[in-house]
């Protein structure tokens, strides 16, 4: 099932997610439904808020579709390891037709469960460790655009309530 797509201005984006302590079927699908969601939207990363579920499971396959291997599944992610900077533009499928750029540790790694409930850890570099906080971000209800200057988030927010005047952001 396909879900749409939160966008910004919805309260379950700025709100923490609720930890995950059930690993059934049911979480088996809402994975599955994550990663459909997050590819109709052309996204390499999808946190559950962004469909309006206030749970802590995050999908992420950087390479989209290219290594059945590189699907990533991280249910209560914490960062444990942030190393290095890396400067370069991002974007959110929550805010979209923006981007921005944003300085971000290179080198990542978080400890999540898997669907079964067990707890691993993975290491991710460049695109793969932005993907890692941006969505673990999500789960505490952070945008990119908290990691941006005032300035260019309130010119961002004004043409946001441009669009939503318009009729264009729903
Ligand atoms: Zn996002």
């Amino acid at each position: 099932m396909i879900y749409p797509i939160v966008k910004y201005g919805d309260p379950v984006l700025e709100t923490p997610a609720e930890p995950i302590t059930k690993f059934d079927d049911e979480l088996r699908k809402l994975a599955e439904d994550m990663f459909e969601s997050m590819y109709a939207a052309h996204g390499v990363g999808l946190a559950a808020p962004q469909i309006g579920i206030g749970k802590r499971i995050v999908v992420i396959d950087v390479t989209f579709k290219e290594d059945p291997n590189a699907k990533l599944v991280l249910i209560n992610p914490v960062v444990i390891r942030q190393e290095g900077r890396q400067r370069s533009s991002e974007g959110c499928l929550s805010l979209p037709d923006f981007r921005e750029d944003v300085t971000r540790a290179k080198i990542v790694t978080v400890k999540a469960q898997d669907l079964e409930g067990k707890w691993f850890e993975k290491t991710g570099e460049e695109l793969l460790a932005r993907a890692l906080l941006h969505e673990t971000d999500h789960l505490e209800g952070t945008l990119y655009i908290d990691h941006i200057s005032g300035l260019k988030r309130d010119m961002m927010k004004r043409k946001i309530r441009k669009l939503v005047r318009a009729g264009e952001w729903k």
